[in-house]
Order: C-alpha cells, then sequence, then structure tokens
C-alpha cells in the first residue's frame, strides 16, 4: 500500500460542457462508505462504472461505486457522445496492424456492444435522448475515395454493412463536397450526462452504493481479496476491485501503447436552421485532425475536433477560443450555413492508442483487480465491451474476445 500516487491526477476537462446545464445528471451520493467490505468495488463514476456496475448488480452482490468527483462529473459529461461501432483505426488499417481474423472480431463486437447499449437504455427506460442514427464517414485528408472503397469492402466482408457513396452521391443525397463517404447504420447519439445518471439510478435501485468526495489512494491483492485504502485513512476490502478512472489511468498501466491528447467541442445555439438528414445521422471525416458532428435533442449543432497531441493544451484559454473558432469555421464551410456564435465551449483530455482499441482486463500482477481504459472516439461504446468483459471475469467466466483487449 505505498504507491505514491494510484491514479493519475488531472483537471480532465476545462470550461463548461453543454450537458451540464441538462436536467438529470445528478445522482444522489454518500460521503462514506456504509461497510468496509464488498464483493466489487468499482472506482470511478462515469459511464465505464456506470455500465459495470449494471452488469454486475444482481440484487444479491454488495457493491460499492466509489469516485473522488461527484458521480458523473469527470470526462463522460464533457463526451459528445456519438455512439458508434466505427473505431479510429479504419478495419482495412486494423487488418494489418494485428491480423484479419481479430481486426474483424473487434469491430464485429464493437457493432454489437452498440446494439447492446441500445437495448439497455430502451429496458432500463432511462430518459437520456438516446436515438439510433446512421454514420456518415467523410473522405478527408487521410483517407481519400479509392480508399474509402476498400474500408467499405473489408466492413461488408466481416458482415457489418457499409455502403460506399462517391462524390455525386454524397453531393445528391448529403449537399457535400466531399470525394466519397461510408453510410452505415448501427449507431446512436444522446445525452452522456443522462445516460450515466441514469444508469447509476438503476444500479441504486438494485442496491449499489454510490459515495463520492473519496479517493482510493492504493491497493494492495492479498490471496483471494483485494484491500484499497481512502484518502481518509480507511481500509476497504473486497472480491474483485474495478477501476474505470478514464484518462486518470492507474499509474501501473502507465506505456507507450496510449497516451491523453487534448480535444475541443463547441454547440451552438438551439434552432439554428439545419438540413433535415442531420437529424438522423451523425459525421466524422477521415482527416488528422478530424471534424465530427451530430445534433442535440434540443436541435444544437455539437461539433468537435481539432485534437492535438498534448495532455495539458486542453488547459489554454487561447486554444479554446482558437481551436473551436478553427471548428466552428470549418464546419460552416463544409454545411454551407452559418452556425453562428456558439452557445458552449469546451476543452479536455482525451486518450487515444496506437491501435485505436481499448484495453481492458485484469491488471497484470494484480489478481481480481481490473482496468477499463476506453480510449478512443467510441469511448462510450468500448464501456460497454468493458462491462460485458469484466462481468464476465467477476463472474467466473471468461469473455471470447477479452484477449482482443487485455492488458
Ligand atoms: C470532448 C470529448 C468528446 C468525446 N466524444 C465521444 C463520442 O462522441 N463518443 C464516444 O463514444 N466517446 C467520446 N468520448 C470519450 C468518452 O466520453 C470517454 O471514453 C468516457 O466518457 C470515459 O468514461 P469513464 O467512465 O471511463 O471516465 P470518467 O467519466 O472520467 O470517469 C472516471 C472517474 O474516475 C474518478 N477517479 C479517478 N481516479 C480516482 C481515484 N483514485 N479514486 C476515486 N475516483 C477516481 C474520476 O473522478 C472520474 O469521475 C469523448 C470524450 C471527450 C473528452
Amino acid at each position: 500500500m505505498n504507491s505514491p500516487q494510484l491514479t493519475r491526477e488531472r483537471d480532465l476537462r476545462d470550461s463548461r460542457p453543454l450537458w451540464i446545464d441538462t436536467p438529470r445528471v445528478s445522482v444522489r451520493s454518500s460521503k462514506q462508505p456504509a461497510r468496509s467490505s464488498y464483493d466489487v468495488i468499482i472506482v470511478g463514476a462515469g459511464i465505464s462504472a456506470a455500465l459495470v456496475a449494471n452488469a454486475l448488480a444482481d440484487g444479491n452482490r454488495s457493491i460499492l461505486v466509489i469516485d473522488k468527483r461527484s458521480p458523473v462529473k469527470g470526462s463522460s459529461i464533457a463526451s459528445t457522445a456519438m455512439i458508434q461501432h466505427e473505431i479510429d483505426v479504419p478495419l482495412h488499417q486494423l487488418q494489418g496492424m494485428i491480423g484479419k481474423p481479430d481486426a474483424n472480431r473487434v469491430w464485429q463486437r464493437s457493432a454489437r456492444a452498440v446494439m447492446r447499449l441500445n437495448e439497455i437504455v430502451q429496458s432500463l427506460d432511462i430518459s437520456c435522448a438516446m436515438k439510433r442514427k446512421k454514420t456518415l464517414y467523410l473522405a478527408g485528408d487521410e483517407l481519400g475515395s479509392r480508399a474509402l472503397r476498400t474500408e467499405a469492402d473489408a466492413r461488408n466482408d466481416a458482415g457489418i454493412k457499409a455502403s460506399f457513396l462517391d462524390k455525386n452521391s454524397v453531393m445528391a443525397e448529403f449537399g457535400l463536397d466531399r470525394s466519397g463517404a461510408i453510410l452505415s447504420d448501427i449507431s446512436a447519439s444522446a445525452n452522456p450526462g443522462q445516460l450515466t445518471a441514469g444508469l447509476l439510478r438503476s444500479t441504486q435501485s438494485r442496491g449499489v452504493e454510490i459515495v463520492s468526495g473519496l479517493e482510493i489512494t492504493a491497493l494492495k491483492s492479498i490471496g483471494g481479496e483485494v484491500v484499497a485504502a481512502t484518502a481518509d485513512g480507511r481500509l476497504l476490502s473486497a472480491g474483485n476491485i474495478v477501476f474505470c478512472t478514464g484518462y486518470e489511468f492507474l499509474e501501473t498501466l502507465a506505456s507507450d501503447k496510449h497516451e491523453i491528447i487534448s480535444t475541443w467541442a463547441l454547440a451552438s445555439k438551439p434552432g439554428i436552421a439545419l438540413p433535415d438528414w442531420l437529424n438522423s445521422h451523425i459525421v466524422w471525416e477521415a482527416s488528422d485532425p478530424y471534424l465530427y458532428f451530430r445534433t442535440s435533442q434540443d436541435g444544437r449543432l455539437v461539433v468537435g475536433g481539432e485534437d492535438e497531441s498534448n495532455e495539458n493544451a486542453y488547459q489554454s484559454a487561447s486554444k479554446l477560443k482558437s481551436k473551436t473558432e478553427t471548428i466552428r469555421r470549418k464546419v460552416s464551410a463544409l454545411l454551407r450555413i452559418d452556425i453562428g456564435e456558439p452557445e458552449y465551449r469546451w476543452a479536455a483530455a482525451f486518450g487515444s492508442t496506437s491501435t485505436g482499441l481499448p484495453l481492458i482486463g485484469e491488471v497484470p500482477d494484480m489478481k481480481n483487480v481490473y482496468s477499463v481504459m476506453g480510449f478512443g472516439g467510441n469511448g462510450i461504446t468500448f464501456s460497454q465491451i468493458a462491462a460485458e468483459i469484466v462481468s464476465s471475469a467477476v463472474n467466473g467466466g471468461r469473455d471470447p474476445d477479452a484477449d482482443l483487449f487485455a492488458f
């Protein structure tokens, strides 16, 4: 129990994301755990923790969710929440990195996770503006139309439906001037604050205890148990402990396979004149830096991008202004409309990996300690995959795809 710092300390986000001002993003929590021993302790109270807790909360198991912040107030509230099966690294490129069978399994698993997340939200009746959408993936400076055609073929070959659109079709159907695009199904968008809070409230009704304002500072596996220390000097033991600490990952997992970068986002005023098709599509592009956008339920355009490979740049006030101006200019030019002065501009830390894959599983040399690092543009989809993998392990089984994401 002698690590100087257990999880990496960050501000996580700067300025005020849109969703903070929406209703139902808070969750009742206690200041202290009610007991000293649990079946499972989940560290963090963002979307990853909410989905892991949801998968494990069977009404019998004792589960503690513990966060040093208030629930839902880490990265999840800053998310633009485009819920996609498309991974940052295109399938045909991932096949070159990890082999065709594994790359196909990853993409297939991602598609199933989006569908499963939709089912969960529906079955629990969570009011979070979750809406099924199609994805339009536009050609850009990284992949032109020929590469997108190859990508669409790779996806169809893997059983993941994707339609290639040429320049004329992109203009005719969407009024966008790009050399090509892939149109695919299996996406959604939601209010990530309401999604996370709704899931956490649902787990509370199944007996999950939520404590906030208390940091886990040290950890040790002893025999079949894990003991965690809190910042106020108490010891908590559990059969399993799951770190869902987002970009404040466990220090022992620091590696050159993943990095923390900076990202920016904005939301327009509601009710601006947007093309009708945007209500049923989310859009991103094969460019670096890339631009991505969606609409919100109250008729705003929510746009993000301009990622920078610097873990602190999101804290700069001048960059907040210049990066969001660039985003505004780019999206206005693409859609050929002036989206006006944004009502919200925010910046945040963001995690990426070289393969675009999340890191999920048991922490090396720490029995019964798991970590969920859903790094990448579809982090929410990865949180659902993590919930499935971790719950299988805690239940004594092994998810057939666990090897794809293991540390
Ligand atoms: C601007 C932006 C846009 C994004 N857009 C998308 C998108 O469109 N689609 C998508 O799928 N994903 C997107 N993502 C990624 C997605 O939002 C993240 O993957 C997801 O929110 C991470 O959730 P989490 O629960 O893992 O982390 P968090 O929400 O950050 O929760 C982790 C929690 O752990 C707590 N914690 C950390 N250390 C400790 C400790 N030692 N003790 C106690 N508590 C601790 C923190 O306080 C924090 O609340 C975006 C992210 C950002 C920032």
